[in-house]
């Protein structure tokens, strides 16, 4: 199932050019989008038949015509894998000389919730003397809490699937601080629950800026794949019910400038674009 949240956070499912309003059906409180969400990835189980049921008798409206929103609005917080692709690594050593470890040896890193913005927003570049880069990943956000979790029990904890650009200024600051200007967090352009995703270690995964791709890639070349990466991650901390779990970028990284537009694509997720400006 593809679950979007669109116009004023309400809660839909996407069927192919349709987005069926599920809100009522499943008592969304679209004031509280986070909250609903993980209210709702709780009971998802138990709900997914009667969904399907009572799809087709839900308010229908065609996907050109709403406004998606971020999928998951306002995580607790944003685990984010630092050099989790060997030929990214190899490019930051050779552009910057700054990539000596990869994911094994430097864990992960936070991004600020506030970063997040959705389909068809604005990435507001802070600098116009720096070097600002597109980082394309796929991500995903935890169904229910999780620590000190196995790999082989990761993926019982995972909901759903997306897709995430990890904007980046470069340079020598900490990555937290590089990572989590407002707008930096593009996320879209829904949700793919982990059922229809299947493996999501052996995904097609694409950045354009503009015509030109920048980024093409498997996810089968992830050094951590998604369900190994969680694990790591939940022996340090508990990763709550909403929480947005990011992967890392592969190779191909680059600059974005005013004017631009940013396309990520993952196979079976699908895609959206995001706009590039400079911060008034
Ligand atoms: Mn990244």
């Amino acid at each position: 199932m593809k679950l979007a949240l669109f116009n004023d956070n309400r809660l839909g499912v996407v069927d192919e050019d349709n987005v069926y309003d599920i809100s009522s059906l499943v008592g969304w409180d679209f004031e509280r989008p986070q909250e609903s969400l993980v209210t709702f990835m709780r009971t998802y189980a138990e709900q997914d038949a009667r969904i399907r049921d009572a799809l087709r008798q839900c308010p229908v409206l065609a996907l050109a015509d709403v406004r998606l929103r971020p999928p998951v609005p306002a995580p607790s917080k944003i685990v984010a894998a630092p050099v989790n692709y060997r030929l990214h690594q190899d490019e930051m050593n050779q552009q910057f000389n700054n990539a000596e470890y990869t994911i094994e040896k430097l864990g992960f890193f936070l991004k600020a919730p506030s970063s997040i913005i959705g389909p068809g927003d604005t990435i507001l570049l802070p600098f116009r003397d720096r070097r600002t880069d597109h980082e394309a990943e796929i991500a995903f956000v935890i169904g229910r809490d999780a620590k000190d979790i196995s790999e082989a029990e990761a993926a019982d904890y995972i909901f759903g699937y997306f897709a995430l650009m990890d904007i980046t200024v470069r340079g020598k600051e900490d990555r937290p601080w590089r990572k989590s200007f407002d707008t930096f967090t593009p996320i879209g352009p829904w949700i793919v629950t982990a059922d229809e995703m299947m493996n999501p270690n052996n995904v097609d995964l694409r950045l354009w800026v503009n015509d030109e791709v920048r980024q093409e890639t498997n996810t089968n070349t992830m050094i951590y794949g998604c369900y190994k990466f969680l694990s790591e991650a939940s022996k340090v901390l508990t990763l709550k019910a909403g929480d947005i779990v990011t992967t890392g970028t592969p190779e191909g990284v680059g600059p974005i400038q005013a004017g631009d537009t940013v396309r990520i694509q993952i196979e079976r997720i699908g895609e959206f674009s995001v706009q590039v400006e400079y911060r008034a």
